[in-house]
């Protein structure tokens, strides 16, 4: 049945998507089921979002290259990122922003440095989730400068461009995370936290970005890529009560939680 094609996008604040990996029927080993889309899934809603006025980096829309008012990131450097997301990025005249870890690159399921150069000279933004996918919480602030550091370095001397983005790893923000990237040269901070940049170009805080999961229904995703106030609003308050949660139990009861919430569930089709 073909989807609906939605209305074109209206001038205002701009969205950040949040991807992590994509899968061609059946989830891979190892991969959380929650944060793997199909992709036919993705397909249909990159073809949307170049319907609707197009989509870039957050880099691009940064360094003032872009004017989307969409944005594409993807999370972790997973294999399918080069095999599934790249090539439907490119016929769709997309570009997006890959958070990696230089620590797993070249790993069984990740991305390696050579596949990670393609996708740079395709136009794709490389940029960092840490050195190693350890929660920037759990970290002392004389560990934090490292790790910040260092994932920039590698990453700008194995691809040749310029790291100037940090998503942390699960979202988690330690106080004073914001100075501490900018004196380890980093512009801008995303989040996890769902929400809108209003004025994009002049932002200092954290930017917000929209998990895209396997139980994203596509109305919601039609929602948000309007950026309708109502949806976004919503999943803020979603995400608030998860945090709460996340809170109360520590992140290990919550990951608990939640594995055997996904496990009653079972996978959507
Ligand atoms: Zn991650």
């Amino acid at each position: 049945m073909p989807l609906p094609t939605p209305p074109a996008v209206e001038p205002g604040p701009v969205v950040a998507l949040m991807y992590h990996a994509l899968h061609t029927g059946a989830v891979p080993d190892g991969q959380d089921p929650h944060y793997t889309l199909a992709v036919d899934e993705f397909d249909e809603q990159m073809r949307e979002v170049a319907a609707a006025g197009g989509g870039s980096s957050a880099a691009a829309l940064l360094d003032g290259t872009s004017q989307a008012r969409v944005l594409v990131t993807f999370d972790d450097g997973h294999a399918s990122n080069h095999a599934l997301a790249l090539p439907l990025l490119s016929r769709h005249g997309i570009t997006a922003d890959f958070f990696i870890n230089p620590a797993t690159v070249g790993t069984p399921g990740f991305l390696n440095w050579r596949q990670l150069r393609e996708m740079a000279d395709a136009g794709m933004s490389i940029q960092s989730h840490g050195y190693d996918h350890v929660y920037l919480t759990q970290l002392d602030a004389h560990r934090l400068r490292q790790t910040l550091t260092a994932a920039r370095e590698e990453i700008e001397q194995r691809i040749g461009t310029p790291v100037t983005l940090l998503a942390p790893p699960g979202g988690r923000m330690p106080k004073d995370l914001l100075p501490i990237a900018r004196e380890c040269g980093y512009t801008h901070v995303l989040s996890s936290e769902p929400g809108v940049l209003a004025a994009a170009d002049g932002a200092t805080g954290p930017l917000p970005r929209m998990a895209m999961t396997a139980a994203t229904r596509h109305v919601t995703f039609q929602r948000w890529i309007r950026r309708d106030p109502v949806a976004i609003g919503h999943e803020r308050l979603r995400y608030r009560g998860l945090a709460l949660a996340k809170r109360m139990l520590g992140d290990t009861g919550y990951e608990r939680l939640r594995a055997g919430a996904l496990g009653v569930l079972g996978r959507r089709a």
